[in-house]
């Protein structure tokens, strides 16, 4: 998939990683599939923009399938093609404690301005 392609998220993280990392999470977000339990249609993680990765379970979630036109629950499974390869895990933890920190970042700023209009401080 094209760099134009993925959706916000996918850029965000997919920048954040080293290559390999980039690329087993590409990898294995294609591999875990949201099947509607209505008509059994299945599309991957990665299709509708997002990422899975080192995850585990088959959560339900609720959305709308594009083939059979309802809104309803649909399950996270992993496909059969599923990676079973080893991938590197350390420049995702940076990139997750990096997005971390700038969320809190934020979060701290936004809250010192309200002290500060309100006249706390
Ligand atoms: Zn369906």
């Amino acid at each position: 998939m094209s760099e134009h392609e993925l959706s916000r998220t996918q850029r965000l993280f997919t920048r954040l990683v080293d290559a390999p990392t980039a690329a087993a999470m590409e990898a294995h977000s294609r591999a875990w599939l949201v099947r509607c339990l209505n008509c059994s249609h299945a599309r991957s993680i990665w299709e509708l923009g997002g990422i899975r990765y080192k995850a585990a379970g088959n959560a339900l979630t609720r959305m709308n399938c594009p083939s059979c036109g309802k809104t309803g629950a649909h399950r996270l499974e992993k496909a059969e093609s599923f990676p079973t390869n080893n991938v590197p895990a350390g420049s995702l933890w940076r990139a997750i404690i990096l997005v971390t920190f700038v969320t809190m970042l934020v979060l701290a700023a936004i809250v010192l301005s309200i002290l500060w209009a309100v006249g706390v401080l």
